[in-house]
């Protein structure tokens, strides 16, 4: 109901590329205008919406914003990639490629532009269907990536069976790198792994500019966080990949 009464809208979170600090994509994050209640974060109505069946049409919604984003920012010129979150439970929805190829073919965005990316991967059955999606999703050519990695209890096999693009490290391991040994270890560790997977990672929670030193020298390759932008409107968003775009020109 909130979808259709226009109360739904989507924020984009810039993510950067670290080698050539440039923004090469965001991520869609829903949010909900509440006409009494004000907002309502997505923590408090997504694990909502999935437990009562509700979450297809949140997504459709989601989507069908987000690869329109997409392929406007395609269409000026620049190269962007964008992410939208994907429930687990989707997977198992058998027309899933084609509910999200109508979408792109609607938009006339190319599959590699779009990064559904995925959490709690970690409830999957290894032989199951889930999985399976995930391939038929990658060899379409849409990527896929694992979110919140190392919360849950994906077990390190995991990363090796899930067909995937991109490693997301969750942010509470990424927020105190620059002063938590442990945390450094560990995104340590994991960068090299996903790394030798072929995989890139991505960073989140990114706060200040020591964390993002950090990452840069473990060579993590796309950071994402308050540092680089909070999720803010599609205009806002537009305003800052052309005003970088202004940047690399007058350097030249
Ligand atoms: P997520 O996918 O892990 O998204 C990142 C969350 O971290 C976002 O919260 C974002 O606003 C927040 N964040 C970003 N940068 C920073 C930072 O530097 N520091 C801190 N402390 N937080 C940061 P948000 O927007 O409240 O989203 C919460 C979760 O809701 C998302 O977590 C995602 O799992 C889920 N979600 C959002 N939109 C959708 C959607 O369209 N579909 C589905 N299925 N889930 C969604
Ligand atoms: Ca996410
Ligand atoms: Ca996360």
């Amino acid at each position: 109901q909130a979808v259709d009464n226009g109360e739904v809208w989507v924020a984009f979170q810039p993510k950067l590329d670290v080698k050539s600090n440039r923004i090469m994509g965001a991520e869609a994050l829903v949010r909900w205008s509440h006409p009494e209640r004000g907002q309502i974060g997505p923590d408090d109505f997504i694990s909502v919406a999935e437990k009562h069946n509700r979450i297809e049409k949140l997504t459709a919604f989601v989507l069908d914003q987000a690869v329109a984003a997409a392929a406007r920012i395609n269409d000026q010129g620049w190269d962007f990639a964008i992410s939208a979150n994907l429930s687990v439970q989707l997977l198992q929805k058998p027309d899933l490629l084609n509910f999200v190829d109508r979408i792109l073919k609607k938009h006339n965005l190319s599959p590699s532009k779009l990064i559904l990316e995925i959490t709690e991967t970690g409830k999957l059955d290894r032989n199951g269907s889930g999985i399976a999606m995930m391939r038929s999703l990658v060899e379409h050519g849409i990527r896929v990536s694992i979110d919140d990695y190392g919360t849950g209890n994906a077990t390190l096999d995991y990363l090796k069976i899930l067909p995937s693009h991109e490693v997301k490290i969750d942010k509470q391991f990424v927020a105190d790198i620059d002063s938590n040994k442990d945390d450094l270890i560990l995104v340590e560790s994991t960068i090299r792994m996903v790394h030798s997977l072929g995989r890139k990672v991505v960073a989140e929670g990114v706060e200040t500019q020591s964390v993002l030193r950090a990452l840069a020298r473990l060579g993590c390759d796309l950071v994402q966080g308050y540092l680089v932008g909070k999720p803010m409107t599609l205009p806002d968003l537009m305003d800052r990949i052309s005003s970088q775009d202004l940047r690399v020109a007058n350097r030249k």
